[in-house]
């Protein structure tokens, strides 16, 4: 198997202070700006942590850690969380929602890009239910050729817009609307991924799914407990595998 990086379509250590003031700065920045001791915290040896952790957890697939150490996770988290970021935790982001741990990430985006990619080693056009903070969008935009990301709570969705602007990703595109009915313009996706789950996966959502395309998706058991769903199109039609069992928030119609 080749071991590739994904290209970067943008520089992803960004300092956050020139974004966040007072907010956690790489080592380089943190010089430059003279911050408190105690203060700074070189982000990029944190992440390069959580990422041999994510390894030793199980995660090979060279993209998906590639992905998981170029994106700053405290540029998505409120400041008082920062400390927090690059635990395997999910935290709150406002309005009731969290923002995935890092190992569910990078399980859920290993899922996605197992169903096979591009020549050029990439996932092409992925479709995301439930932006949050904007924290996976950014992952899946290392990963995929473009990344369709819909939210249906709008405080929620311009916070992502906030977050994520600083990356200036330009294949990242936020939409905000009900993700029950997907995104047909963007469709056929070679993936899509819920950051909600429901007790059924919608029609759209099938639909919408290219032929060889994945989805994945958190889903109610009959038991009343959620697991991981992978569903793939194949052309003997939609074969379903239910993996672990998972939390994530509920997956909710219309706006708000
Ligand atoms: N991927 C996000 C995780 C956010 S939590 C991140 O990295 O931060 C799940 C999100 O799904 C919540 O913001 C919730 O509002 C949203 N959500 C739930 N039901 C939805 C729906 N039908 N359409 C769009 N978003 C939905």
């Amino acid at each position: 198997m080749t071991q590739r990086r994904p290209g970067f379509p943008a520089r992803l250590d960004l300092p956050a202070a020139a974004r966040r003031p007072g907010s956690v700065v790489s080592a380089a920045a943190s010089a430059r700006h003279a911050q408190p001791s105690g203060v700074g915290l070189d982000s990029q040896a944190v992440r390069a942590r959580m990422v041999r952790k994510l390894a030793e957890q199980g995660i090979s697939d060279p993209a998906v850690l590639a992905a998981m150490s170029a994106v700053e996770r405290h540029g998505f988290v409120d400041t008082a969380l920062i400390n927090q970021a690059y635990e395997d935790t999910s935290l709150p982001i406002g309005l009731g929602q969290t923002i995935s741990k890092p190992s569910v990430v990078a399980r859920m985006i290993e899922l996605l890009l197992g169903a096979g990619r591009q020549a050029d080693g990439r996932l092409g056009r992925v479709l995301e239910i439930g932006t949050g903070c904007g924290y996976q969008a950014a992952v899946l935009s290392q990963v995929a050729t473009e990344v369709y990301s819909i939210e249906r709570l709008r405080g929620l969705h311009d916070k992502a817009r906030e977050n994520l602007r600083p990356y200036r990703l330009a294949n990242v595109h936020l939409l905000f609307g009900d993700g029950m009915a997907g995104y047909a313009k963007g469709a056929p996706y070679a993936g899509i991924i819920a950051a909600a789950g429901g007790d059924a996966l919608p029609l759209a959502w099938t639909e919408q799914l290219a032929l060889g395309g994945r989805m994945i998706a958190p889903t109610q058991m009959a038991s009343g407990q959620q697991a991981l769903v992978v569903v793939d199109k194949t052309p003997q039609g939609l074969k379903q595998t239910v993996l672990e069992a998972v939390h994530f928030v509920p997956l909710k119609s219309g706006i708000a």
